[in-house]
């Protein structure tokens, strides 16, 4: 690492450590060799796991935002809901629209959860086949139910439900089978501390069905072409194989540290921010009950100038902060306890954050 890195403690990309790295300079396979097969088969199991999933696991060679996309282009035929509480969510409607599908947003004040009870009120007027849904909101630090909403939309037969985990997958549990989740998405630079670039999703039978009625679903994001792909292990273009690399070293940290300890471990971080938080006389941009536990979004109510706060950490501790994501850019800032930060890395950033607080 080199000597001028600045550590990143924002909500993605996260630190990727030196090791995973080193994985990652694997010498390079063909993509349709023996080699990528057993890769990708060696690694399926676990991923089903922590999908907590049947179904296949496929691998795309985009962000998140290329799979948020691509469901709305298999499954989108009649009309969307989406569920819209921040910056993410939000895009989401707009994203829809693009695609020339017919969206409607249920809107939450940012800082807000999602209330199932509205989900299914909207739903009840039958206007919609599928629900956008983003689990944990990393531009707020809210983090909505996904039994609640998974449950309002599973009262309504025939409506779809994708769900983004992007921030809290492998943070809190996130059950695909048992909620009847019918796609679960999630990228590889947050939670799971990859470099970009990757995106991982598990599409349930009725969505497949589902896509097979779709005239549009053009090819690179075709939720077909991975399932006939994924049969033999592969991928439908050339993946990114040096990240796949890195995936398969960070699922043995995951499955090393225990799935439950890793759980633990984030709720443990998560609870040293808000400690910090607290001590200073912040306050919570999310409500009690709706905190992430990937990240803590402060609400700055003692007014500090962010950006100087920010240039402290840099300069003196070379560490990034967030200060906060669009419109409240500077209300609020984030704290990221996602990925491979352990209570070392936690207590050295929140003691840097004491420092550059009295320097203010
Ligand atoms: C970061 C993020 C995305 C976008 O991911 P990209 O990798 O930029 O496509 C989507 N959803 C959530 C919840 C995110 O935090």
């Amino acid at each position: 690492m080199s000597q001028d890195h600045i550590r990143l403690h924002i909500p993605g990309p996260v630190e990727v450590s030196p090791a995973t790295y080193a994985a990652m300079s694997a010498p390079m396979i063909g993509h349709r060799s023996k080699d990528f097969q057993a890769l990708y088969e060696e690694m399926h199991p676990r991923l089903q796991a922590l999908f907590q999933t049947s179904r296949p696991v496929f691998l795309s060679t985009s962000s998140a935002w290329g799979v948020m996309e691509g469901a709305l282009r298999n499954l989108a035929a009649k009309k969307v809901l989406c569920l819209c509480k921040g910056a993410f969510s939000d895009k989401w409607v707009d994203v829809a629209r693009r695609c020339g599908k017919q969206a409607e947003a249920l809107q939450y004040e940012w800082g807000q959860p999602i209330d199932p009870a509205d989900v299914e009120d909207r739903l009840a007027t039958g206007e919609f086949d599928l629900v956008t849904f983003i689990h944990n909101e990393t531009s707020t630090g809210v983090m909505s139910s996904l039994a609640g909403v998974a449950a309002a939309v599973k009262k309504h037969p025939g409506v779809l439900l994708v769900v983004d985990t992007v921030s809290s997958f492998t943070v809190v549990p996130t059950p695909m089978d048992e909620l009847g989740i019918d796609v679960l998405l999630t990228g590889s630079q947050k939670a799971l501390a990859l470099p970009p670039g990757l995106a991982l999703f598990a599409v349930s039978e009725a969505a497949l069905e589902r896509a097979k009625s779709m005239p549009d679903r053009g090819y690179y994001l075709d939720f077909l072409e991975f399932q006939k792909n994924q049969e033999s292990f592969m991928t439908p273009s050339t993946p990114c194989i040096a990240t796949i690399y890195g995936l398969r070293h960070q699922l043995g940290v995951i499955f090393d540290e225990g799935i439950e300890q890793r759980h633990a471990r984030h709720a443990r971080l998560n609870a040293m921010a808000h400690d910090w938080v607290r001590r200073h006389g912040f306050d919570f941009f999310a409500p009690e009950g709706y905190r992430s536990v990937s990240l803590t979004c402060v609400a700055n109510n003692l007014g500090i100038d962010v950006a100087r706060f920010q240039k402290l950490l840099r300069e003196n501790h070379r560490l990034a902060l967030d200060g906060g994501y669009g419109k409240i850019k500077g209300t609020t800032f984030r704290i990221s306890n996602m990925g491979d930060e352990t209570d070392e890395t936690i207590g050295n950033l929140l003691a840097a954050m004491d420092d550059s607080l009295a320097k203010l």
